[in-house]
Protein backbone atom coordinates (compact mmCIF):
# COMPACT_ATOMS: atom_id res chain seq x y z
CA UNK A 1 0.00 0.00 0.00
CA UNK A 2 1.79 3.59 -1.11
CA UNK A 3 2.40 5.62 2.15
CA UNK A 4 0.13 8.25 1.43
CA UNK A 5 -2.86 5.66 1.89
CA UNK A 6 -1.55 4.04 5.13
CA UNK A 7 -3.65 6.24 7.58
CA UNK A 8 -6.46 6.85 4.76
CA UNK A 9 -10.23 6.05 5.12
CA UNK A 10 -10.18 5.88 1.22
CA UNK A 11 -8.53 2.67 0.73
CA UNK A 12 -11.75 0.12 1.15
CA UNK A 13 -12.79 -1.69 -0.69
CA UNK A 14 -10.28 -4.54 0.13
CA UNK A 15 -10.10 -7.32 -2.37
CA UNK A 16 -13.04 -9.48 -1.30
CA UNK A 17 -15.19 -6.17 -1.79
CA UNK A 18 -15.07 -5.60 2.12
CA UNK A 19 -15.42 -1.99 4.18
CA UNK A 20 -14.60 -4.19 7.43
CA UNK A 21 -17.05 -6.71 8.03
CA UNK A 22 -19.44 -5.15 5.68
CA UNK A 23 -20.22 -4.95 1.92
CA UNK A 24 -18.74 -8.42 0.36
CA UNK A 25 -19.87 -10.72 -2.47
CA UNK A 26 -23.00 -12.87 -1.58
CA UNK A 27 -24.20 -14.41 -4.83
CA UNK A 28 -24.63 -17.24 -6.28
CA UNK A 29 -22.08 -18.85 -8.23
CA UNK A 30 -23.63 -19.00 -11.48
CA UNK A 31 -23.35 -14.73 -11.17
CA UNK A 32 -19.95 -14.90 -9.98
CA UNK A 33 -18.83 -14.95 -13.51
CA UNK A 34 -20.80 -11.84 -14.37
CA UNK A 35 -19.29 -10.00 -11.07
CA UNK A 36 -16.13 -10.79 -12.13
CA UNK A 37 -16.04 -9.44 -15.57
CA UNK A 38 -17.57 -6.39 -14.28
CA UNK A 39 -15.20 -5.84 -11.56
CA UNK A 40 -12.28 -6.68 -14.66
CA UNK A 41 -14.03 -4.14 -16.89
CA UNK A 42 -14.14 -1.61 -14.48
CA UNK A 43 -10.85 -1.64 -12.83
CA UNK A 44 -9.88 -0.99 -16.98
CA UNK A 45 -12.28 1.58 -17.33
CA UNK A 46 -11.20 3.15 -13.43
CA UNK A 47 -7.67 4.12 -14.88
CA UNK A 48 -8.69 4.49 -18.72
CA UNK A 49 -8.30 8.84 -19.48
CA UNK A 50 -10.88 8.22 -22.52
CA UNK A 51 -13.15 6.84 -19.61
CA UNK A 52 -13.36 9.68 -17.87
CA UNK A 53 -13.35 12.65 -20.81
CA UNK A 54 -16.69 10.27 -22.18
CA UNK A 55 -17.86 10.97 -18.43
CA UNK A 56 -16.22 14.76 -18.26
CA UNK A 57 -18.13 15.49 -21.91
CA UNK A 58 -21.55 14.15 -20.92
CA UNK A 59 -21.72 15.43 -17.46
CA UNK A 60 -20.77 18.95 -18.46
CA UNK A 61 -23.53 18.89 -21.60
CA UNK A 62 -26.19 16.54 -20.61
CA UNK A 63 -26.32 16.43 -17.00
CA UNK A 64 -25.44 20.19 -16.84
CA UNK A 65 -22.14 20.16 -14.52
CA UNK A 66 -20.75 21.44 -12.17
CA UNK A 67 -23.58 22.44 -10.19
CA UNK A 68 -23.08 25.24 -8.62
CA UNK A 69 -22.33 26.32 -4.95
CA UNK A 70 -24.87 28.14 -3.64
CA UNK A 71 -24.55 30.22 -0.51
CA UNK A 72 -28.42 30.28 1.46
CA UNK A 73 -27.84 33.62 2.91
CA UNK A 74 -31.74 34.08 3.85
CA UNK A 75 -32.21 30.91 5.43
CA UNK A 76 -28.60 31.34 7.02
CA UNK A 77 -29.78 34.42 8.41
CA UNK A 78 -33.32 32.57 9.91
CA UNK A 79 -31.31 29.99 11.57
CA UNK A 80 -28.72 32.36 13.36
CA UNK A 81 -26.04 30.74 13.56
CA UNK A 82 -23.69 28.80 11.09
CA UNK A 83 -23.27 29.74 7.94
CA UNK A 84 -25.21 27.12 5.04
CA UNK A 85 -24.63 26.11 1.46
CA UNK A 86 -26.30 23.76 -0.93
CA UNK A 87 -24.85 21.74 -3.69
CA UNK A 88 -26.98 21.98 -5.84
CA UNK A 89 -27.34 18.27 -7.59
CA UNK A 90 -30.94 18.82 -7.60
CA UNK A 91 -30.09 20.98 -10.90
CA UNK A 92 -29.22 17.89 -13.03
CA UNK A 93 -31.10 17.06 -15.97
CA UNK A 94 -33.74 14.89 -14.62
CA UNK A 95 -33.43 16.80 -11.51
CA UNK A 96 -31.42 14.51 -8.88
CA UNK A 97 -28.24 13.33 -8.65
CA UNK A 98 -28.94 9.58 -10.02
CA UNK A 99 -27.52 10.40 -13.27
CA UNK A 100 -24.46 10.64 -12.58
CA UNK A 101 -23.67 7.02 -11.63
CA UNK A 102 -26.36 5.87 -14.46
CA UNK A 103 -24.75 7.45 -16.74
CA UNK A 104 -21.09 5.52 -15.31
CA UNK A 105 -22.40 2.80 -15.61
CA UNK A 106 -24.45 2.81 -19.51
CA UNK A 107 -20.70 3.89 -20.53
CA UNK A 108 -19.29 1.29 -19.05
CA UNK A 109 -21.50 -1.41 -20.32
CA UNK A 110 -20.94 0.01 -23.96
CA UNK A 111 -17.37 -0.24 -23.51
CA UNK A 112 -18.21 -3.95 -22.65
CA UNK A 113 -20.48 -4.32 -25.77
CA UNK A 114 -24.02 -4.51 -23.53
CA UNK A 115 -27.28 -3.95 -25.75
CA UNK A 116 -29.74 -4.42 -22.77
CA UNK A 117 -29.63 -2.42 -19.59
CA UNK A 118 -31.51 -3.90 -16.58
CA UNK A 119 -32.47 -2.12 -13.21
CA UNK A 120 -34.46 -1.95 -10.62
CA UNK A 121 -36.50 0.89 -8.87
CA UNK A 122 -38.24 1.56 -5.78
CA UNK A 123 -40.13 5.15 -6.23
CA UNK A 124 -39.04 5.10 -9.73
CA UNK A 125 -36.29 8.08 -10.17
CA UNK A 126 -32.91 5.61 -10.54
CA UNK A 127 -35.79 3.73 -13.23
CA UNK A 128 -36.04 6.98 -14.94
CA UNK A 129 -32.79 7.98 -14.96
CA UNK A 130 -31.53 4.54 -16.49
CA UNK A 131 -34.39 4.86 -18.74
CA UNK A 132 -33.43 8.70 -20.00
CA UNK A 133 -29.35 7.57 -20.75
CA UNK A 134 -30.83 4.09 -22.36
CA UNK A 135 -33.12 6.44 -24.77
CA UNK A 136 -29.77 8.53 -25.26
CA UNK A 137 -27.98 6.05 -26.43
CA UNK A 138 -30.30 3.65 -28.11
CA UNK A 139 -30.40 0.94 -25.77
CA UNK A 140 -33.00 -1.58 -24.51
CA UNK A 141 -33.96 -0.78 -21.09
CA UNK A 142 -35.67 -3.35 -18.85
CA UNK A 143 -36.97 -1.68 -15.45
CA UNK A 144 -38.60 -4.10 -12.65
CA UNK A 145 -40.59 -2.50 -9.83
CA UNK A 146 -42.51 -3.84 -7.29
CA UNK A 147 -46.22 -4.04 -8.28
CA UNK A 148 -47.38 -1.86 -5.17
CA UNK A 149 -44.98 0.69 -6.40
CA UNK A 150 -46.01 0.72 -9.91
CA UNK A 151 -49.65 1.96 -8.50
CA UNK A 152 -47.67 4.14 -6.30
CA UNK A 153 -45.44 6.03 -8.60
CA UNK A 154 -47.82 6.89 -11.50
CA UNK A 155 -45.79 9.37 -13.04
CA UNK A 156 -42.66 7.91 -12.75
CA UNK A 157 -43.84 4.91 -14.92
CA UNK A 158 -44.93 6.71 -17.55
CA UNK A 159 -42.56 9.15 -17.44
CA UNK A 160 -40.05 5.85 -18.13
CA UNK A 161 -42.88 4.40 -20.41
CA UNK A 162 -42.47 7.35 -23.03
CA UNK A 163 -38.73 7.14 -22.44
CA UNK A 164 -39.00 3.61 -24.37
CA UNK A 165 -38.31 1.76 -21.16
CA UNK A 166 -40.52 -1.39 -20.42
CA UNK A 167 -41.53 -1.67 -17.10
CA UNK A 168 -41.69 -5.30 -15.60
CA UNK A 169 -44.24 -5.21 -12.28
CA UNK A 170 -43.30 -7.28 -9.87
CA UNK A 171 -45.91 -9.22 -7.77
CA UNK A 172 -43.69 -11.99 -6.04
CA UNK A 173 -42.75 -11.35 -2.17
CA UNK A 174 -44.71 -8.09 -1.47
CA UNK A 175 -44.27 -6.68 -4.71
CA UNK A 176 -42.09 -3.56 -3.75
CA UNK A 177 -37.79 -2.72 -3.89
CA UNK A 178 -36.77 -5.86 -2.52
CA UNK A 179 -38.67 -7.82 -4.39
CA UNK A 180 -37.99 -6.08 -7.67
CA UNK A 181 -33.79 -6.08 -7.13
CA UNK A 182 -34.63 -10.14 -6.25
CA UNK A 183 -35.79 -9.89 -9.93
CA UNK A 184 -33.23 -8.20 -11.59
CA UNK A 185 -30.67 -10.51 -10.52
CA UNK A 186 -32.89 -13.29 -11.98
CA UNK A 187 -32.55 -11.70 -14.96
CA UNK A 188 -29.31 -10.61 -14.77
CA UNK A 189 -28.22 -14.70 -14.57
CA UNK A 190 -30.83 -15.42 -17.50
CA UNK A 191 -29.52 -12.71 -19.76
CA UNK A 192 -25.90 -13.34 -19.61
CA UNK A 193 -24.55 -12.12 -23.15
CA UNK A 194 -25.97 -8.80 -23.83
CA UNK A 195 -27.48 -7.61 -20.32
CA UNK A 196 -25.28 -4.83 -17.83
CA UNK A 197 -27.27 -4.83 -14.45
CA UNK A 198 -27.57 -0.98 -13.59
CA UNK A 199 -27.59 -0.45 -9.58
CA UNK A 200 -29.48 2.67 -8.20
CA UNK A 201 -27.05 3.29 -5.05
CA UNK A 202 -23.93 2.38 -3.60
CA UNK A 203 -25.28 -1.42 -2.33
CA UNK A 204 -25.28 -4.42 -4.37
CA UNK A 205 -22.33 -7.21 -4.60
CA UNK A 206 -18.94 -5.92 -4.83
CA UNK A 207 -17.96 -3.92 -7.02
CA UNK A 208 -21.10 -2.25 -6.79
CA UNK A 209 -21.18 0.10 -4.04
CA UNK A 210 -17.34 0.86 -5.07
CA UNK A 211 -18.35 1.36 -8.22
CA UNK A 212 -21.66 3.90 -7.84
CA UNK A 213 -19.37 5.55 -5.07
CA UNK A 214 -16.90 6.44 -7.24
CA UNK A 215 -19.50 7.97 -10.44
CA UNK A 216 -21.24 9.97 -7.56
CA UNK A 217 -17.72 11.31 -6.19
CA UNK A 218 -18.08 14.10 -8.65
CA UNK A 219 -20.71 15.67 -6.42
CA UNK A 220 -17.82 16.20 -3.43
CA UNK A 221 -15.09 16.27 -5.64
CA UNK A 222 -16.54 19.61 -6.95
CA UNK A 223 -17.61 20.85 -3.77
CA UNK A 224 -14.09 20.42 -2.66
CA UNK A 225 -12.68 22.52 -5.05
CA UNK A 226 -15.72 24.79 -4.88
CA UNK A 227 -15.54 25.43 -1.44
CA UNK A 228 -11.85 26.28 -1.42
CA UNK A 229 -12.83 28.99 -4.14
CA UNK A 230 -15.83 30.70 -2.40
CA UNK A 231 -14.39 30.62 1.67
CA UNK A 232 -10.71 30.14 0.86
CA UNK A 233 -11.21 26.73 2.91
CA UNK A 234 -12.57 23.45 3.51
CA UNK A 235 -16.46 23.17 5.11
CA UNK A 236 -16.49 22.21 9.04
CA UNK A 237 -19.35 20.24 8.21
CA UNK A 238 -20.88 18.17 5.45
CA UNK A 239 -24.54 16.84 5.17
CA UNK A 240 -26.58 14.49 3.25
CA UNK A 241 -29.36 12.26 3.29
CA UNK A 242 -29.21 8.79 2.95
CA UNK A 243 -31.59 6.42 1.35
CA UNK A 244 -28.86 3.22 0.16
CA UNK A 245 -26.55 6.05 0.40
CA UNK A 246 -24.93 7.17 -2.90
CA UNK A 247 -25.94 10.78 -2.91
CA UNK A 248 -23.80 11.21 0.89
CA UNK A 249 -21.43 8.89 -0.31
CA UNK A 250 -20.68 10.87 -2.85
CA UNK A 251 -20.76 13.73 -1.24
CA UNK A 252 -18.46 12.27 1.36
CA UNK A 253 -15.97 10.17 0.14
CA UNK A 254 -13.27 13.47 -1.44
CA UNK A 255 -13.77 14.38 2.30
CA UNK A 256 -12.54 11.41 4.70
CA UNK A 257 -9.23 12.37 4.78
CA UNK A 258 -9.86 15.70 5.62
CA UNK A 259 -10.29 14.58 8.95
CA UNK A 260 -10.93 18.43 10.52
CA UNK A 261 -14.46 18.10 8.48
CA UNK A 262 -17.20 16.48 10.66
CA UNK A 263 -19.42 14.20 8.32
CA UNK A 264 -23.17 13.79 8.78
CA UNK A 265 -25.70 11.02 7.17
CA UNK A 266 -29.50 11.48 8.00
CA UNK A 267 -31.82 8.86 7.36
CA UNK A 268 -35.55 9.02 7.04
CA UNK A 269 -37.12 8.58 10.83
CA UNK A 270 -40.36 8.25 9.70
CA UNK A 271 -42.98 8.25 12.50
CA UNK A 272 -39.67 7.76 14.88
CA UNK A 273 -37.10 5.46 14.99
CA UNK A 274 -39.62 2.65 17.81
CA UNK A 275 -40.25 -0.95 17.52
CA UNK A 276 -42.76 -1.14 14.99
CA UNK A 277 -40.06 0.06 12.78
CA UNK A 278 -42.42 3.10 11.16
CA UNK A 279 -38.83 4.03 9.83
CA UNK A 280 -35.98 3.52 7.38
CA UNK A 281 -33.26 4.10 9.80
CA UNK A 282 -31.22 1.35 8.90
CA UNK A 283 -28.31 2.40 10.84
CA UNK A 284 -29.95 3.85 13.86
CA UNK A 285 -33.29 0.99 14.01
CA UNK A 286 -31.43 -1.82 12.16
CA UNK A 287 -29.00 -4.89 12.19
CA UNK A 288 -26.13 -6.39 10.52
CA UNK A 289 -27.49 -8.92 8.26
CA UNK A 290 -27.03 -9.96 3.99
CA UNK A 291 -29.48 -8.68 1.29
CA UNK A 292 -28.79 -7.90 -1.99
CA UNK A 293 -25.47 -8.92 -1.94
CA UNK A 294 -23.78 -7.72 0.60
CA UNK A 295 -23.70 -7.72 4.40
CA UNK A 296 -24.59 -4.50 5.86
CA UNK A 297 -27.55 -3.15 8.48
CA UNK A 298 -30.97 -3.43 7.37
CA UNK A 299 -34.67 -3.25 8.90
CA UNK A 300 -35.85 -6.97 10.38
CA UNK A 301 -37.46 -8.54 12.09
CA UNK A 302 -36.13 -11.00 14.92
CA UNK A 303 -36.58 -14.29 12.07
CA UNK A 304 -34.46 -11.88 9.79
CA UNK A 305 -37.35 -11.20 7.57
CA UNK A 306 -36.67 -7.81 5.60
CA UNK A 307 -39.32 -5.04 6.43
CA UNK A 308 -40.37 -2.27 4.32
CA UNK A 309 -40.03 0.59 6.64
CA UNK A 310 -41.99 3.49 6.54
CA UNK A 311 -41.11 7.20 5.25
CA UNK A 312 -43.16 10.59 3.65
CA UNK A 313 -40.09 10.25 1.28
CA UNK A 314 -40.02 6.87 -1.29
CA UNK A 315 -36.70 7.43 -2.39
CA UNK A 316 -35.93 7.32 1.39
CA UNK A 317 -36.97 3.39 1.94
CA UNK A 318 -34.50 1.34 0.92
CA UNK A 319 -34.41 -1.45 3.78
CA UNK A 320 -30.48 -1.71 3.77
CA UNK A 321 -27.68 1.31 3.54
CA UNK A 322 -24.36 0.96 1.72
CA UNK A 323 -21.70 -1.35 3.17
CA UNK A 324 -19.49 1.92 3.63
CA UNK A 325 -21.55 4.01 5.39
CA UNK A 326 -22.50 0.86 7.97
CA UNK A 327 -18.37 0.76 8.19
CA UNK A 328 -17.69 4.59 8.31
CA UNK A 329 -20.52 4.33 11.20
CA UNK A 330 -18.54 1.94 13.53
CA UNK A 331 -15.45 3.44 12.94
CA UNK A 332 -16.99 6.50 13.51
CA UNK A 333 -15.64 8.42 11.01
CA UNK A 334 -18.93 9.64 9.93
CA UNK A 335 -21.81 10.43 12.16
CA UNK A 336 -26.15 8.70 11.64
CA UNK A 337 -28.93 10.47 12.97
CA UNK A 338 -32.88 9.95 11.93
CA UNK A 339 -35.40 12.89 11.24
CA UNK A 340 -38.88 12.43 11.05
CA UNK A 341 -41.90 12.95 8.48
CA UNK A 342 -42.49 16.27 10.25
CA UNK A 343 -39.15 17.58 10.70
CA UNK A 344 -38.69 17.21 7.06
CA UNK A 345 -41.53 18.74 5.77
CA UNK A 346 -41.06 21.82 8.35
CA UNK A 347 -37.80 21.93 6.29
CA UNK A 348 -38.83 21.33 2.63
CA UNK A 349 -41.24 24.49 3.56
CA UNK A 350 -38.04 26.58 4.78
CA UNK A 351 -36.34 26.01 2.00
CA UNK A 352 -39.39 26.79 -0.04
CA UNK A 353 -39.51 30.38 1.68
CA UNK A 354 -36.59 31.56 2.50
CA UNK A 355 -34.33 30.43 -0.86
CA UNK A 356 -36.95 30.05 -3.67
CA UNK A 357 -35.69 26.30 -3.92
CA UNK A 358 -38.50 23.77 -3.37
CA UNK A 359 -36.44 20.57 -2.54
CA UNK A 360 -37.30 16.56 -3.09
CA UNK A 361 -38.28 15.41 0.26
CA UNK A 362 -35.01 13.29 0.67
CA UNK A 363 -32.65 16.54 1.19
CA UNK A 364 -35.57 18.01 3.04
CA UNK A 365 -34.39 15.13 5.97
CA UNK A 366 -30.68 16.70 5.64
CA UNK A 367 -31.99 20.24 5.65
CA UNK A 368 -34.13 19.24 8.72
CA UNK A 369 -30.90 18.04 10.71
CA UNK A 370 -29.26 21.52 9.58
CA UNK A 371 -31.67 23.48 10.92
CA UNK A 372 -31.58 21.48 14.16
CA UNK A 373 -27.80 22.35 14.83
CA UNK A 374 -27.08 25.79 13.12
CA UNK A 375 -28.43 27.77 15.32
CA UNK A 376 -25.96 26.64 17.95
CA UNK A 377 -23.30 26.98 16.00
CA UNK A 378 -20.94 30.11 15.81
CA UNK A 379 -21.25 32.31 12.33
CA UNK A 380 -17.90 31.23 11.37
CA UNK A 381 -18.76 27.47 10.48
CA UNK A 382 -19.46 26.01 7.22
CA UNK A 383 -22.27 23.42 6.71
CA UNK A 384 -21.95 22.26 3.26
CA UNK A 385 -25.41 20.43 2.71
CA UNK A 386 -26.21 18.42 -0.51
CA UNK A 387 -29.44 19.53 -2.15
CA UNK A 388 -29.66 16.23 -4.01
CA UNK A 389 -32.73 16.22 -5.78
CA UNK A 390 -35.87 18.45 -6.62
CA UNK A 391 -39.22 18.91 -5.42
CA UNK A 392 -41.63 18.81 -8.24
CA UNK A 393 -42.23 15.15 -7.75
CA UNK A 394 -43.35 15.61 -4.06
CA UNK A 395 -45.97 18.27 -4.49
CA UNK A 396 -48.76 15.70 -3.97
CA UNK A 397 -47.14 14.06 -1.46
CA UNK A 398 -46.44 17.60 0.87
CA UNK A 399 -49.76 18.98 -0.88
CA UNK A 400 -52.05 16.40 1.15
CA UNK A 401 -49.85 16.82 4.45
CA UNK A 402 -50.51 20.36 4.43
CA UNK A 403 -54.24 19.93 3.77
CA UNK A 404 -54.55 21.46 0.65
CA UNK A 405 -56.54 20.14 -1.79
CA UNK A 406 -55.38 19.83 -5.16
CA UNK A 407 -57.94 19.08 -7.70
CA UNK A 408 -56.51 18.23 -10.65
C1 LIG B 1 -32.99 8.13 -4.81
C2 LIG B 1 -32.84 9.39 -4.09
C3 LIG B 1 -32.25 9.44 -2.81
C4 LIG B 1 -31.80 8.22 -2.07
O1 LIG B 1 -30.75 7.53 -2.67
P1 LIG B 1 -29.25 7.60 -2.14
O2 LIG B 1 -28.61 6.45 -2.80
O3 LIG B 1 -29.28 7.49 -0.66
O4 LIG B 1 -28.68 8.89 -2.57
C5 LIG B 1 -32.09 10.67 -2.20
N1 LIG B 1 -32.51 11.79 -2.80
C6 LIG B 1 -33.08 11.81 -4.02
C7 LIG B 1 -33.49 13.10 -4.60
C8 LIG B 1 -33.27 10.61 -4.70
O5 LIG B 1 -33.84 10.61 -5.91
Amino acid sequence: MPDDLLNSFKTGPDDKGRFGQFGGRFVSETLMPLILELEAQYEFAKTDDSFWAEMDFLWKHYVGRPSPMYFAERLTDRLGGAKVYFKRDELNHTGAHKINNVLGQIILARRMGKTRIIAETGAGQHGVATATVCAKFGLKCVVYMGATDVERQAPNVFRMRLLGAEVIPVTSGRGTLKDAMNDALRDWVTNVRDTFYCIGTVAGPHPYPAMVRDFQSIIGKEAREQMLEAEGRLPDTIIAAIGGGSNAMGLFYPFLDDTDVAIIGVEAGGKGVNAKMEHCASLSGGRPGVLHGNRTYLLQDEDGQILEGHSISAGLDYPGIGPEHAWLHDIGRAQYVSITDTEALAAFQLSCETEGIIPALEPSHALAHVAKIAPDMPRDHIICMNMCGRGDKDIFTVAKHLGFDMKV
